[in-house]
């Protein structure tokens, strides 16, 4: 049983997510329990370290930031003592749960999860810390924002358990953010690889990492809410499986949005073998991820445009490099804007529907919404528009692919 933020938001949610664990050990069950930090508690301990300097050493960062898990475990435990439970709080490091060394970002090399298995099988309750590991230097490390899902799937994998529930705000893994769209349904179930597509394009109910671990070890996994009364046993939640045959009926499953995005136009770029690397190697270098590319043709022309997106947070450093490239790459100018939004399709019946882009493309264009950027793979199709319109545009594609509940 995994929670987060807003579910040990303060004493009285934690003390209501131990009420949850108490009654899913009374039904027999045995479990482990994996929290984050207080909601808002990351958040100011990274604050704390940009006051001192806004130029931190990310292995000090781990040291700070990973500290509001260890507060909630320990609270955690506290709360289920309270229900004449035994219960012990582990740390990262204490199972140990290994990782590299990408401080701030952590992978997962390792779980131990046997120490804390037996003493389940024993009848104690292990409440683990999420987010947090220890690498090679025997240093504590961070698995990157929401990492605590990750955590909670790498645990349920190393102690071999059935199932791991995430409790959250909401009810599940929806059609479209809820928030949004007021028709958003509930998803029953969904697949890992539509969940892996609707996470990464920015459905934020679960660390992509987490989607992708559960996939690998087929860790069947819950999303489900803290604040209903049903527990993850009644499985009220969303289930995410294996893609099955009925999936392929609906052409779109769910639609994500990231507004997190910023445009990058090269105009005029000179086209010859060699200025795509030019482009993109000295981006990489920095370590920014690029996300969409188009480049134009350039047979009548000779030169190209190419426009391509990134994070909000690199566009200013994006942009510099570029201007310091310029002499190489040659371009004749560079424009940007902060102001996109990408809104995915995504959907494994994409596969054997045809049309999917071409309702898609009419439905924005009935509302005048003009797409900026066109990309599509397998599973999802995806368009740049501009950020004002990203309600409107969410709103009317889940009406056209027929996705509006009561
Ligand atoms: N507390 C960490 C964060 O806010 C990890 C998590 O909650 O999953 O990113
Ligand atoms: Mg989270």
């Amino acid at each position: 049983m995994k929670f987060g933020g807003t579910s040990v938001g303060d004493v009285d949610r934690i003390k209501n997510a131990a009420a949850k664990v108490a009654a899913e050990v009374q039904r027999g069950h045995k479990v482990a329990v994996v929290v984050s930090a207080m909601a808002g508690a990351t958040d100011g301990l990274i604050n704390l370290c940009r006051s001192v300097t806004p130029h931190y050493d990310l292995r000090e960062y781990d040291a700070v930031v990973s500290t509001g898990e260890q507060i909630t475990a320990g609270l955690m435990a506290l709360a289920l003592r309270q229900h004449g439970l035994t219960a012990r709080s582990w740390q990262g490091w204490q199972l140990p749960l290994k990782t590299d060394g990408n401080y701030g970002n952590a992978r997962i090399m390792s779980i131990d999860g046997d120490k804390a298995r037996e003493r389940i099988l024993d009848g104690e309750i292990a409440v683990l810390a999420g987010f947090q590991g220890i690498n090679d230097d025997n240093r504590i490390t961070t698995l990157g924002r929401g990492g605590s899902d990750t955590s909670a799937v790498a645990l349920a994998i190393a102690i071999k358990a059935d199932r791991c529930d995430i409790y959250t705000d909401v009810a599940g893994v929806y059609t479209a953010d809820p928030r949004i769209v007021t028709k958003a349904r509930k998803m029953s179930r969904v697949s890992y690889e539509e969940m892996l597509e609707l996470a990464s394009l920015g459905a934020k109910v679960l660390h992509t990492r987490s989607v992708e671990l559960g996939m690998r070890y087929r860790m069947p996994i819950q999303v489900l809410s803290t604040f209903a009364n049903a527990l993850g046993s009644d499985t009220p939640g969303t289930i995410l499986t294996d893609g099955d045959e009925t999936m392929e009926q609906n052409m779109v499953t769910g639609i994500a949005y990231n507004s997190n995005q910023a445009k990058i136009t090269l105009a005029k770029v000179v086209d010859k073998p060699g200025i795509a690397a030019a482009v993109f190697a000295p981006l990489a270098r920095a370590g920014i991820n690029v996300d969409m590319i188009v480049q134009t043709d350039s047979t009548e022309t000779g030169s190209t445009d190419i426009t391509f997106t990134v994070g909000k947070n690199d566009l200013e450093r994006a942009c510099k490099i570029l201007e310091s490239e310029r002499g190489t790459i040659q371009y004749s100018n560079l424009q940007s804007s902060a102001d996109v939004t990408k809104i995915s399709l995504v959907g494994f019946g994409m596969r054997s529907h045809s049309g999917v882009a071409a309702t898609m493309f009419e439905t924005l264009a009935s509302k005048g919404i003009n797409i900026q950027v066109i990309e599509t793979s397998e599973i999802n199709t995806s368009v740049l528009i501009d950020e004002e319109y990203t309600e409107l545009a969410l709103r009317a594609l889940h009406t056209a692919y027929g996705l509006d509940g009561q």
